[in-house]
Parts: structure tokens; C-alpha cells; sequence
């Protein structure tokens, strides 16, 4: 699983998101820095570069904030023309107008958040800042007006009288969803008091985010005995005397991880400073202090189902799942209550395991949390006996990239890379290639970003300069970002296998971006539901290890030699590892976030503490050696990162990925036939169709959890393998 990546920009739904968070500002039409505006500014017109490539050798940080407030009032121009114009609605003058309105603003805005996320400095930061307020008005200016939502909604009703083609009757009910959802239809009255009820949202999550941040960097582990810190490597005792120095304390520091378990738990060989390390972690924002988030989440759940009744739905998960492939909170429930029995019986069975080497090992204690890790990471050695340092040579950067993820979508897609330098770019890390369909005609533009730097985001992302369009006549400009460590010069770059799997993720959300085929710019490409839209880059993750590929790429960076078997076998078999332990804590916070978010309109005040040991009972997973992820006071995903009742779309995207593989396998694996199918009937296809329906089109039905199980080694059958 992947997880807190700023991963798939989804503009327009973004948008709508922060519109409805943020108190509206005014106009910004007429700041002098959209005076400046004008021809000498790249971003002025579409850039002349192949595929309308951004020209980063003309682009100056002062360029964009100009381009920017320009943008804004062009679109606002455009969209008060199309909801004022005294013609009925069409089709035409409705939805397509809107489609092409806005591309000035597009253009900009796109290199403005890539160049954010891997290449920022003070001035840009500051702009963020700056501009973040403004961006939100802007999408409120659209979406909350309700001139221009008369227009949609009544080609909405039309739609099958208007006998629009399947893409654009798509478009008109997404257009539809999007106002609604927003709040457009409720009286001015109303909206008026959504207003308020989305500003003390907005200022809730932000003290969330304000206390919790705080909360956070105080609960570090903190201590001048080295001893305390026995188990710890060299490395990672230099990162925790740096840390001390950074905070100006005496001796070492561990900071907090966001998650409830912590990387050195692992390693950490006294079980009283585990424990310590642990409890900080598990208490971090329950301390009764300034720092306690527990009464401002108790006020944003209840908050949040008030909302969701005024907008018309039982309960918020029911509001924000809308538009999401698994429709109903029903639905994603049904599916995580399938995974608890085999996770949390896989997970009994580990902790077992665990009890018996603390027992051979006369440890006279039980199993607690905070002791997981530590010998999980025993038995895995006892195991695998797996080494990183004799696999790494095997994973070369460009071997793995050439022979291996464009090997990959060369046997299922029928795709060419062709690297080039004359395009200019942000960074002299950033490659281009064109990409170049079967028969040789140019398909997209690809860039790759893949070594760590300071001013970039930590993680690893696809992201688009330019989305397909037909409409537009604009052809994909795709790129990859990653965290990879940079070798010194004339060093080879060697990466772990899980980097290897990461680089053929982002690949897989970059085919789904490049391979768009749609008319609308809108529903091209990744900018599909959040539970659907890590399907394709998941999926494309199984061709790392898939064999044909696998021997393809993973040569000695020295000798050329392939990877011996039998260390091939135990990568493979380390992989299914502690996944019970692994999958129940998911499924925990899963769970918990949609109880939160499924609360009737009415209910009380909850106590945090009480509610969630209530919700993780009653489904069975409280169980106190395997902890959730996160607990609800510090469970940034749902209170602050627009995640709230959508926690479960990690793990639903994991069901399709598996489920479609094994549709592969069945079908005869890695075949032309079988990737031009699913290019045709899933990856060209973007948001034209609903989820469900395109991928059960595609897969001859509904998706099934076994192969997701089955990968997981949590299929008793499996285990014997
Ligand atoms: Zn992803």
C-alpha cells in the first residue's frame, strides 16, 4: 500500500472541496498583479514546445503570480458569460463552454502546483500562501452560482431527450453531481448557513491540524542515555543526535512518526524505551493539555452530520461517497467487514508466533504493541535471512525504468520511449521522453523527476502539465516524481525493490494520464473517484515481479547477471510477511473512519476515547497487541486531508488492483491482446462512465476480494506454498 503521497491532482473536484471550506473573499479581478499581465509572460498564451510542453527556460518565479490573477478573472469572465447569456441552455453553450473556459488559468496553475511540490523556494511558498484563499474564492464563484447552476441542472433533466452521445451525457451528470454536491440547489438562505457551517469545519480542521502538529513534536521521545537507544544503527543514532541539536536539547531525539507505530520500535532493543516511544505516540494529542484534539473532533464529527442532513443525506460518509465507485457507506462496509475475520485471525496467528520466541527467549512478559516490531523483525530475520544490500545491486535506476517498467507497457500497450533533451525543464534530475503509440504516432510527453532534493515533498506522485483533451486538441504531458536517493557522480543509482514497485506505481497512474483518450478535459485521464484512481497504478505494480519482466530488468549493475533464484524466492516469499498484523491495522482505521462519518444528524456529543474502543469492538478488531493506525485524535487523514470516510479507498483500490491481475492471469498473463483490451475498456477511458460499471464491463463482473487475500498469503492454502 502507498499512502500520504500527493499523488493525482483532481482540479476541479479539489475545487469544490476548498470552495466549500473557505470564507469567501473579494475579487481580486483588478490586483495589480494581474495588471501586469500581458504578452512578455510565458504563460501568456499555449506554449509553442511540443505537446504545449511548459517553456521552463522563459518561466521566472514573478511570471506566476500575474499569469495566475489573470487566470482567475478570465474564468470568471468566461463563466459569467456562459451563466448570463440570455440563450436557453444548451449543451453547447452550457457545458462545453464551461469545459473550454478556464485555460489560462489550467496552464498556469498546473506548473504552478508541479513546480510546488518538487521544486519549491521561499517566494513560490509564499505565493501558495497567498493565493490559497483567492484559488478557494474563485472555485466558490463558480460552483455556488446559481444562475449558472440553473443552466446545468436543466440540461441535467434533458439529458436523455437531448440524446447525447454516453461521454457527454456523463459530463452533464457530472457537472450535476459536482454543483449539487457543493451545496448550489439549497435556497440562498441555506446556502448561507452552509457558508457557516463550512467555515467552523474549515476553522476546526485547521486547530486540528494546529494542535496536532504541536501535539506531535512534543510527544518525541527524548533522552540522554544512550544506553536507552540500544538496538539503534549508526545512521540512525546520528539522525537522533541531529535531531536533539535541531531542537536544542541535550542528547537524542526521536521525533514522531504520523502513524501509531514507529519505524524504531523495530530496532529498539529495551523494552522500557519501546514502551516509552510507544505510549508517547498512542497519547500524543490526549494529554488534557492546549494540545488535546479529542473535543475538536467530537465537535467536527457531529458538525459534519449535521451538514450532511441539510444537504439532504442521512449521514456525511453518505454525502461524500456520491461520486465514489463504491456509492454507499453500505457498500465500502460490506467490503472491509469481508477482510476483518481472515486479517484478524492471520494476525492472532502472528502474535502467537511472536509469544512463543518471547517465551523461548524467557522474556516472562506478554505481547504489547509496542513489542511487535521489535520481534517481528526477529522472526523475519530467522525467516528470510534477507539482506537489502545484496539485492540492491540487482535494481539499477535506468535498467529498471528501460527494461523494465517501458518494457512492461511495451508488451501490454504496444507503447516506445525515446528519450530527448531539446525540451527545457524545472531541474537539471528531470528527464523527458516522448512516448510513441504502436503504429509511431506521438501518444504524450513523459517526465521523470526521481531523485530527493530538500525543496521537494517527501513521497513519490504523478501530476499532469497538460491533460488530454479532443475537445482542446491537447495531447497528455505526464510526469513522475519520486524520492530516490541520488548517487554521488559516476555512481550508479540502486534501489530497493520496494522503490522499484514505486517507480511502476507512478508509471501506472502516468499510462493512465497518457493513454486518456476522452473528449472532455474534465473527465480525462486520473481524475477519477478516489477509490478508483489508484486501481491503475497498483495494478501496474504486479508487472515488477511478474517473471517475464522480472528477468527482463533485474540484472547485476556490474556483472549483467540475473538475479540468483533462490534470492528472487525469498523476496517474494518476505513479502507476505506479518501481513495479518499489517492489513488489521488498516482495516481498523478504515473502520473507525466510517463510523465517525456515519453518525445520524442528532447524535450527541461522543467521547472520542469511548466511541472508538465501542467501534473497533464491534467489529471485532479490538484486539490489544494490534493497534489502529491511527487513532481518531491523531487521524490527520480524516480531520484535516480531506479524507474523512474515505480511508477505506486504499484498500478497496487494492481489492480491483489484485482482482484484475488475476483477470490477467486467467486470460493468459501479460499479453497484447489482453493490455489493448483493458487500455480500451479502463485506462483510455478516465471518469467517461461510472467506476462500477466500467470495470465490471471490463471484468466480466463484480471485483471479489479473494485475490487480494490470496496476495496477501491470508488464504489458508496459500500458506503452504
Ligand atoms: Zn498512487
Amino acid at each position: 500500500m502507498r499512502e500520504i503521497r500527493k499523488e493525482i491532482r483532481t482540479l476541479l473536484k479539489t475545487g469544490i472541496l476548498i470552495a466549500a471550506a473557505l470564507p469567501q473573499v473579494q475579487s481580486s479581478a483588478a490586483s495589480p498583479a494581474a495588471a501586469q499581465f500581458g504578452p512578455g509572460n510565458p504563460f501568456y498564451s499555449p506554449s509553442p514546445l511540443p505537446l504545449q510542453a511548459p517553456p521552463f527556460d522563459k518561466i521566472k518565479d514573478g511570471d506566476y503570480q500575474p499569469a495566475i490573477e489573470a487566470g482567475m478573472a478570465q474564468q470568471r469572465e468566461e463563466v459569467r458569460a456562459i451563466a448570463e447569456n440570455s440563450d436557453p441552455p444548451t449543451f453547447e453553450n452550457t457545458l462545453v463552454a464551461l469545459e473550454k473556459s478556464g485555460q489560462l488559468f489550467n496552464r498556469v496553475m498546473l506548473v504552478f502546483n508541479a513546480i510546488g511540490g518538487a521544486n519549491l523556494d521561499p517566494e513560490l511558498e509564499k505565493l501558495q500562501q497567498t493565493e490559497a484563499p483567492k484559488l478557494a474564492a474563485h472555485k466558490d464563484s463558480i460552483f455556488l452560482d446559481s444562475k449558472l447552476f440553473h443552466r446545468v441542472e436543466a440540461i441535467y433533466k434533458q439529458r436523455d431527450a437531448l440524446k447525447l452521445d454516453p461521454e457527454s451525457k456523463r459530463l452533464a451528470e457530472y457537472y450535476y453531481d459536482a454543483f449539487v454536491h457543493a451545496g448550489a440547489n439549497l435556497s440562498e438562505a441555506d446556502k448561507v448557513r452552509l457558508k457557516k457551517l463550512n467555515e467552523e469545519e474549515a476553522a476546526l480542521s485547521t486547530a486540528f491540524s494546529t494542535k496536532l502538529l504541536a501535539a506531535t513534536k512534543a510527544a518525541a521521545y527524548s533522552t540522554k542515555d544512550k544506553d536507552a537507544l540500544a538496538g539503534l544503527n549508526e545512521a540512525r543514532l546520528k539522525g537522533a543526535a541531529q535531531a536533539a541539536r535541531d531542537r536544542k536539547v541535550e542528547g537524542y531525539v526521536i521525533p514522531l512518526q504520523n502513524t501509531t507505530q514507529q519505524p524504531d520500535l523495530a530496532a529498539l532493543s529495551q523494552r522500557a524505551t519501546r514502551q516509552t516511544v510507544f505510549e508517547n505516540s498512542w497519547n500524543r494529542a490526549e494529554r488534557g493539555d492546549a494540545n488535546d484534539t479529542r473535543d475538536t473532533i467530537a465537535r467536527m464529527a457531529q458538525l459534519r452530520a449535521q451538514k450532511a442532513k441539510f444537504l439532504g443525506f442521512a449521514n456525511y460518509a453518505a454525502w461524500k461517497l456520491q461520486d465514489q465507485m463504491a456509492r454507499t457507506p453500505e457498500a465500502a462496509v460490506k467490503f472491509m467487514d469481508a477482510l476483518v475475520p481472515a486479517s484478524t485471525a492471520k494476525a492472532i496467528g502472528e502474535a502467537k508466533d511472536i509469544q512463543a520466541l518471547i517465551d523461548a527467549r524467557k522474556g516472562g512478559f506478554t505481547l504489547e504493541p509496542w513489542d511487535w516490531d521489535f520481534y517481528a523483525q526477529q522472526v523475519r530475520k530467522a525467516k528470510y535471512d534477507l539482506d537489502e544490500d545484496q539485492i540492491k545491486p540487482y535494481f539499477e535506476l535506468n535498467r529498471v525504468l528501460q527494461d523494465g517498467v517501458f518494457y512492461a507497457a511495451n508488451q501490454l500497450y504496444g507503447l516506445t520511449f525515446k528519450e530527448r533533451h531539446d525540451i527545457p525543464v524545472y531541474h537539471p534530475d528531470v528527464r523527458v521522453f516522448d512516448v510513441f503509440d504502436a503504429d509511431g504516432t506521438q501518444l504524450a510527453l513523459w517526465y521523470c523527476d526521481y531523485f530527493k532534493r530538500d525543496n521537494k515533498n517527501g513521497g513519490a506522485w504523478m501530476d499532469v502539465f497538460v491533460n488530454q483533451s479532443k475537445l482542446l486538441g491537447t495531447l497528455p504531458v505526464v510526469y513522475n516524481v519520486a524520492n530516490f536517493s541520488k548517487p554521488a557522480p559516476g555512481q550508479a543509482a540502486l534501489l530497493s525493490f520496494r522503490e522499484v514497485e514505486t517507480m511502476f506505481h507512478e508509471f501506472g497512474h502516468a499510462l493512465h494520464g497518457m493513454l486518456a483518450n476522452t473528449v472532455y478535459p474534465n473527465l480525462s485521464g486520473s481524475q477519477v473517484a478516489r477509490d478508483f484512481v489508484e486501481f491503475p497504478s497498483q495494478f501496474n505494480e504486479n508487472w515488477a515481479s511478474y517473471p517475464v519482466v522480472f528477468k527482463n530488468y533485474a540484472r547485476h549493475y556490474q556483472t549483467g547477471a540475473p538475479m540468483p533464484e533462490e534470492l528472487l524466492a525469498k523476496v517474494k516469499k518476505a513479502a507476505k510477511f506479518n501481513q495479518g498484523y499489517a492489513l488489521t491495522e488498516v482495516v481498523a482505521a478504515a473502520e473507525l473512519d466510517m463510523q465517525w462519518h456515519t453518525l445520524s444528524p442528532d447524535t450527541p456529543l461522543e467521547k472520542p476515547d469511548d466511541f472508538e474502543v465501542q467501534a473497533l469492538k464491534s467489529k471485532g478488531l479490538l484486539i490489544a497487541a494490534v493497534p489502529t493506525r491511527y487513532r481518531s485524535s491523531y487521524f490527520a487523514h480524516i480531520w484535516q486531508d480531506e479524507y474523512a470516510a474515505g480511508y477505506y479507498a486504499y484498500l478497496w483500490s487494492e481489492m480491483l488492483d489484485h482482482a484484475a491481475f488475476q483477470w490477467f492471469e486467467d486470460h493468459g498473463g501479460m499479453t497484447r491482446t489482453n493490455g489493448d483490451r483493458f487500455r480500451q475498456m479502463i485506462l483510455s477511458r478516465g471518469n467517461t462512465e461510472e467506476l462500477g460499471k466500467m470495470y465490471s464491463n471490463w471484468a466480466g463482473g463484480e471485483p471479489s476480494i479473494e485475490p487480494m487475500m490470496k496476495f496477501r498469503g491470508l488464504v489458508p492454502e496459500e500458506a503452504s506454498k
